[in-house]
């Protein structure tokens, strides 16, 4: 039988700045490319999902005014959102909704948006914002991207980053980006972030096919082109 993973995009028309999009045609890709059927099934503020269906999650980032009604609806969901990263569903969560999944997000005007604590983290708005070209260290590598956030993250001690940078990242000093907790995923990189970083993009994959089917594994891929794009954004100057 036909193996098929069903992808969750959480807010495409409110949380959807550089590109972000592109990751969910990324994960889409890579799996039909394998032949793996992929189910893309979009949520916006308000609307049903059926929690027993999601093998994979992707949420991205936002302006922080959208920030507040996603907010909202983001703790209308906690219960289902904290079970489901406990049945080990996988996440991917960009920018403004990595700042949601911290206990909360304080603005540059100072209002408090409510997180759902995913991540044991806050996030508080600096005084200048963190934006340009970026690369990290992590497990799969040399990650690239793009940032732009005034929301400086603070993860709490020991809680695990996605990796590290020399410049920018979770708050521009402690020199660690993104977090992760259990298979949810939380990084500033745009970009899209997935379709130049394969090995990533991979890992997510990896994650959620085992969960789904056991022993199953990701057949190798030609990444010519997507290791080109990553040389690219490599060399950009921030
Ligand atoms: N509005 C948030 C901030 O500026 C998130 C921005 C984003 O998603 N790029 O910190």
């Amino acid at each position: 039988m036909k193996q098929s993973l069903t992808i969750l995009y959480l807010y495409p028309t409110e949380m959807n700045i550089y590109g972000d999009r592109g990751n969910v045609l990324a994960l889409q890709r890579r799996l039909e490319w394998r032949g793996i059927e992929a189910r893309v099934i979009e949520a916006g503020v308000g609307e049903t999902v059926d929690w027993t269906e999601v093998d994979l999650v992707f949420a991205g980032g936002g302006q922080d005014r959208g920030q507040i009604a996603v907010g909202l609806d983001l703790g209308k969901r906690s219960p289902q959102i904290h079970d489901a990263v406990r049945r080990g569903v996988v996440f991917l969560t960009i920018c403004g909704t990595y700042q949601l999944f911290t206990r909360g997000f304080r603005t540059a005007t100072g209002e408090h948006i409510p997180g759902i604590g995913v991540f044991d983290a806050e996030t508080v708005a600096g005084p200048k914002r963190l934006i340009g070209n970026t690369t990290v260290e992590s497990p799969w590598g040399e990650l690239v991207g793009f940032e732009n956030h005034s929301g400086l993250t603070y993860l709490d001690r020991g809680k695990d980053s996605l990796g590290y940078t020399k410049v920018g990242g979770n708050n521009g000093s402690t020199g660690d980006e993104g977090a992760i907790a259990h298979n949810c995923f939380g990084t500033y990189l745009h970009g899209p972030v997935l379709p130049k970083n394969p090995e990533l993009a991979d890992h997510l994959l990896s994650l959620a096919l085992e969960r789904k089917y056991p022993g199953s594994l990701l057949g190798k891929l030609d990444d010519a082109l997507e290791d080109l794009a990553h040389q690219i954004a490599s060399k950009r100057p921030r």
